[in-house]
């Protein structure tokens, strides 16, 4: 198991920049399972963070380690629940959390990494793994402790039968059409009002017909933002905007009130990603106006209680925020049983090329469908990657390489591992 620190001077053009996250360097705290195994494949993920915040989720990650070492490879790919039990019931790093935080995006990293080697042991891309994968075995695949209140295993595995229906219709429907997408790339909190013009027109020109916009610092700027996007767009484009956490409850309800007006689609993470009850506040507050969150709910228990508490419109799952693919089973499981729809978080390093794999196969064996159900792209660092997404008309291509879609090239690696990478090292020194 080798763990590497990527870092992106992204900051320096404020590509992802928002109310929150003013200088972000997207990184990516990377793990690579290696085995003995003739074959010479080997389990790639990684956790997005933000710069600093990489020492940290790196030395998490390697804490791990003496639950990988010598397993296994065969048993643990065809039960990669067995890891993830391990993982969350280590004692000693529980109390770090439990299942929340540094600690469990660790968790997420490394449960990624299995599924994608178990993936490319079974030569297929995630999704299509997992679509056809027997729905018993899903159903051993999600730890419901803590869920039953609201989600059994005989109603999950009720709805995996009852989604199963149609499947190979739709598996040709994604093949020819590939899956919804919308983009954030024009919408950065610092991209002058000409660069949001023209990025806004050039992604209706590419066929998206949703946009997002960075809000929250300063509500004439994003009335004028919104004004100038809404005029670039048209009135049948929706925009969605993102406020990043920046409010408190009242707060959100106002602000989202003044851009009412210029017609939002919703309104994303308006508030605490822990506040459950605000953000039902908010919902009730702000509709039609719908509310949107989840890049920062740190597992299914919370998940679970803002379905309970009717407290969102559209839930926003993020491949690599949780304790990986078994964790997201339980929270599109929790989705399908609400009634909710899934748009997923994704942008920073990767998270486009894991995500996609996760709505591909909630749309082919759970919900059904992709009507009002859209995955977020954004247009950077993509190149990094072996097997990058491919967007065509606004829709997410469906990946065929086998895996979880997350092997970065050597190359990249090579130049971005912080500190010693060559343009870091490069970068650090000239800083002398
Ligand atoms: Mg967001």
């Amino acid at each position: 198991m080798d763990t590497h620190d990527i870092r992106f001077p992204t900051s320096r053009e404020l590509d992802g920049s928002d109310a929150m996250n003013p200088d972000p360097d997207y990184s990516a705290a990377y793990v690579v399972l290696r085995t003995d195994s003739s074959d010479g494949l080997e389990g790639h993920g990684f956790t997005f963070t933000i710069g600093r915040g990489n020492d940290v989720q790196v030395a998490a990650i390697a804490a791990l380690r003496p639950h990988l070492l010598g397993r296994n490879v065969a048993e643990l790919c065809a039960d990669p629940a067995s890891l993830s039990r391990d993982l969350v019931g280590d004692s000693q790093l529980r109390w770090l959390g439990p299942e929340k935080g540094v600690m469990h995006m660790a968790i997420g990293a490394v449960v990624n990494a299995a599924w994608d080697l178990a993936a490319k042991r079974a030569g297929q891309p995630l999704w299509r793994l997992l679509a056809h994968a027997d729905p018993v075995w899903l159903v051993s695949q999600v730890d419901f402790r803590y869920l039953a209140d609201a989600l059994t295993p005989e109603e999950a595995l009720g709805l995996l039968r009852e989604g199963r229906r149609g499947l190979a219709e739709r598996e040709a429907a994604l093949l020819e059409r590939g899956y919804p997408g919308y983009t954030t790339s024009p919408g950065w909190l610092g991209y002058s009002d000409e660069k949001l013009t023209r990025l806004a027109k050039q992604a209706v020109a590419d066929g998206f017909t949703q946009i997002k916009l960075k809000v929250g610092a300063d509500l004439d700027d994003d009335l004028r933002r919104m004004r100038t996007a809404r005029a670039a767009v048209g009135e049948r484009v929706r925009i969605a905007v993102d406020a990043n956490q920046r409010w408190n409850v009242g707060e959100a309800i106002e602000w989202t009130r003044a851009l009412a007006g210029l017609n939002p689609y919703w309104i994303e993470e308006p508030t605490s990603p822990d506040d459950i009850l605000g953000h039902a506040a908010v919902r009730e507050g702000v509709a039609p106006v719908k509310v949107a969150t989840g890049e920062h709910v740190q597992n299914r228990v919370v998940f679970k209680q803002l379905l309970q508490a009717g407290a969102l419109d559209v839930l926003q799952i993020d491949a690599a925020r949780v304790g990986g693919v078994n964790e997201n089973l339980a929270i599109l499981l929790l989705a399908a049983k609400f009634g909710v729809p899934v748009c997923p978080h994704a942008g920073g390093v990767g998270l486009c090329e894991l995500v996609q794999h996760l709505s591909m196969f909630d749309y082919l064996a759970l919900s059904g469908t992709t009507e009002d159900r859209v995955i977020e792209y954004v247009d950077h660092l993509h190149e990094h990657f072996t097997a990058p997404v491919v967007i065509r008309d606004g829709h997410y291509t469906a990946p065929l390489t086998p895996g979880f879609s997350a092997t970065m090239h050597p190359a990249s690696i090579a130049e971005y591992r912080y500190p010693d990478g060559t343009f870091w090292a490069a970068d650090l020194a000239g800083r002398q």
